[in-house]
């Protein structure tokens, strides 16, 4: 049996503000096993080098778009929206191997470690061959995810897509679509086998695996496969996301087909519960975000790539007040921080109201925009992995955030401003250490596969790009 391992913070984040002294014990099951304020350094143990953070969940990630990161800044014809994008976003899905996606997203995963997330959701559509193939081994594609995940040290929720369709009315998927397709019980399939594999393997102790499920949105699945998954899933507590509401003309088209709108649709089926995470909900309305907080649904929000892709502002203050945990996610990895889509949630409010500190919550004693934000990031991610606890907390995954003391945005900065400030001053490199599950991913800023990993990354960039990408 593994001694504890002793911990302890000058400072730590706990219940939603900073404690003093901070006594942190890692059980053997690599959950905190004791967390207390006020208490003294033990003998032997060395402090923290900094304040600690509980880490953030990447609530929702395309591992294989980072790829495809910094690549479409440029308008070849007279415009450009969304669905220009997608399609030569599609080039790039239908070009990757198992072995090209376990390099990119290996190198994505360590810059995620770095941008402060300990744990991903992968929400995964890529399962055959490009023609529709299946592979040997169907979750070939969903190992390589595990696989990187394991070469990077972060935990993983793989949530296999149900997708069958290339928009309503539509019998079946495009040609570039042909490796996506899953029906509803296929994908609860390979969501079970993918946490079986691993469960057997043992391996969910040192790099912590589990899955949900996923539909690719409203147009891709059809209602019979929604309620077949709302069917599998009823006894269970795993997490089902869904885009959702994420363009006007994905909007346009549900009104069109079902009489409502997307949220609104969802919500009068009846099937929307806690387990329940609405992945954009762009475009909603006043009425929609109260039927969502009604069922107990999430939202995962992603605003530095709804701001790439040009979607659109919701309405982040509706949300917080309706009580909705607004997850976070890096989804199509233009950006890989969790700072930076606090950022862009409270400065998109600001530029749409032309107001400041949109997000803080006087009313309710929450004055501190960064920490309204921060908080719902935490508790509605750890909710979108499915875990039960997240966060600095007794029984929670022991994951933790060092903050580096010495970054110039920090100095001479009071501590009970150093939240703000990591999210509006712009540190370069906040976190010197990063624990996922009681093991250090990141010490003191260096990872220690980087090497290895970013040279796996710049082959499988080469593979892709350097001759015209295949279909
Ligand atoms: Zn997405």
């Amino acid at each position: 049996m593994t001694p504890p391992q002793v911990l302890w913070a000058p400072s730590a984040w706990i219940g939603g503000r900073w404690r003093e002294a901070v006594l942190l014990e890692v059980g053997a099951d690599g959950r905190w096993s004791r967390v207390e304020a006020g208490s003294a350094c033990p003998p032997g143990v060395q402090p923290l080098a900094g304040p600690a953070l509980p880490g953030l969940v990447d609530a929702h990630s395309h591992a294989f778009q980072r790829a495809f990161a910094g690549l479409a800044e440029h308008r070849d014809g007279a415009d450009d929206d969304f669905w220009s994008w997608r399609d030569r976003m599609y080039r790039v899905a239908n070009a990757v191997t198992p072995e090209t996606l376990r390099a990119i997203a290996a190198h994505l995963y360590v810059e995620l470690l770095r941008g402060g997330y300990t744990q991903v959701c992968e929400f995964h559509y890529l399962q055959h061959e490009a023609d529709g193939r299946a592979y040997a081994d169907p979750l070939a594609l969903s190992q390589a995810l595990a696989d990187a995940a394991d070469d990077a040290g972060i935990g993983l929720t793989l949530l296999p897509v149900v997708y069958e369709r290339a928009g309503f009315g539509a019998a079946g998927l495009r040609d570039d679509q042909r490796r996506f397709r899953l029906d509803a019980d296929e994908a609860w399939q390979r969501s079970r086998e993918f946490e079986r594999r691993f469960a057997a393997a043992g391996r969910t102790a040192s790099v912590p695996l589990n899955a949900g499920v996923a539909l690719h949105s409203v147009r891709a699945a059809s209602a019979e496969s929604i309620a077949r998954v709302r069917a599998l899933t009823e006894d269970v507590e795993g997490p089902v996301h869904i885009h959702v509401a994420e363009q006007r003309a994905e909007v346009a088209d549900c009104l069109a087909a079902c009489g409502r709108t997307p949220v609104a649709w969802l919500a009068a089926q009846g099937w929307l519960d806690a387990r329940w995470q609405l992945v954009h909900a762009t475009h909603v309305t006043p009425q929609e975000i109260d039927a969502v907080a009604a069922s107990g649904a999430g939202a995962v929000l992603c605003p530095s790539t709804e701001a790439n892709l040009g979607d659109g502002f919701t309405d982040v203050p509706r949300w917080l007040a309706s009580g909705v945990d607004l997850a976070i996610g890096s989804d199509s990895q233009v950006g890989r921080s969790w700072r930076e889509e606090l950022r862009w949630l409270e400065y998109g409010q600001r530029l749409r109201l032309e107001r400041r500190n949109v997000c803080a919550q006087p009313g309710k004693s929450r004055p501190d925009t960064a920490a309204v934000l921060f908080e719902s990031a935490l508790a509605g991610g750890g909710r979108a992995a499915g875990h039960a606890r997240w966060g600095l907390e007794r029984g929670a995954r022991a994951d933790l955030l060092v903050i580096d003391a010495d970054d110039a945005s920090l100095l001479g900065l009071p501590h009970a401003r150093w939240l703000d400030a990591l999210v509006f001053s712009s540190p370069s490199r906040p976190w010197r250490d990063v624990m996922v599950a009681g093991r250090w991913a990141l010490r003191n800023h260096h990872h220690a596969r980087v090497e290895h990993v970013a040279a796996g990354f710049e082959r499988a960039m080469h593979a892709l790009w350097a001759e015209p990408a295949r279909n």
